[in-house]
């Protein structure tokens, strides 16, 4: 089976830095303990599946706090290339970055979500594409993209997990291990930011 993430044990040890880590063999203990579940009687064939991945955690870049450039890059030998801070659009804008550096096609953003942090070009829409789909930051509003109403294991791929959007009522993969981005964010993004307006007028004419 293909898990799209980490295994939980090394990305929570990686989140919590204070929390005493686990032994190599202990985490292997765990590993093994889940699958001999599939050879006890009485389980229907569904159990098979038990354990497989949890649902993506898809705004966990978001939770953590955003890096800062590293000290290495605040003095460049090249003074065009040194960072300068700028103001947000307002407090908690999680879309703006906070420290820029170069200029015309060449200015770059830090996207400080990133693991490690890192410089993406601003004209060229890597910024925008990385906090978008990677990230899941509407450029618009500077706040996440909503999240879906529901998660289910898709009927079929029970690997893949799907959410009920809000918007449009679809079921939704969350990611996608063919395209690069969050196959959840790129329709949060079509969906969210641009909703249809099919049924817009109708309700309009129902209220009135
Ligand atoms: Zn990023
Ligand atoms: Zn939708």
């Amino acid at each position: 089976m293909s898990a799209p993430n980490p295994p939980p044990l090394f990305s929570s040890a990686a989140g919590f830095p204070e929390a005493p880590r686990p032994l190599p063999s202990q985490g292997l203990f765990r590993l093994l303990q889940s699958s001999p579940l599939d050879r006890l009687p009485g389980h229907h064939h569904t159990t098979h599946f038990a354990d497989l991945t949890d649902p993506p955690d898809l705004y966990a870049s978001i939770a953590a706090a955003a890096s800062d450039p590293p000290e290495s890059d605040m003095h460049p030998s090249d003074a065009d290339l040194t960072p300068h801070e700028q103001d947000l659009r307002f407090t908690g804008d999680l879309y703006t970055p906070k420290w820029v550096r170069g200029h015309g096609n060449k200015r770059e953003g830090w996207c400080g979500l990133c693991k490690p942090g890192r410089w993406l070009v601003l004209k060229n829409s890597a910024f925008w594409y990385d906090k978008s789909f990677t990230h899941g930051v509407s450029a618009a509003t500077g706040a996440a993209f909503a999240g879906p109403r529901e998660t289910r294991r898709t009927e079929g791929n029970l690997d893949v997990w799907e959410g009920l959007c809000g918007g449009c009522g679809d079921w939704v993969p969350l990611v996608s291990s063919k395209k690069k981005g969050t196959t959840w964010f790129r329709h949060a993004y079509k969906c969210h930011t641009h909703p249809k307006v099919k049924d817009t007028p109708k309700r309009r004419r129902e209220a009135s």
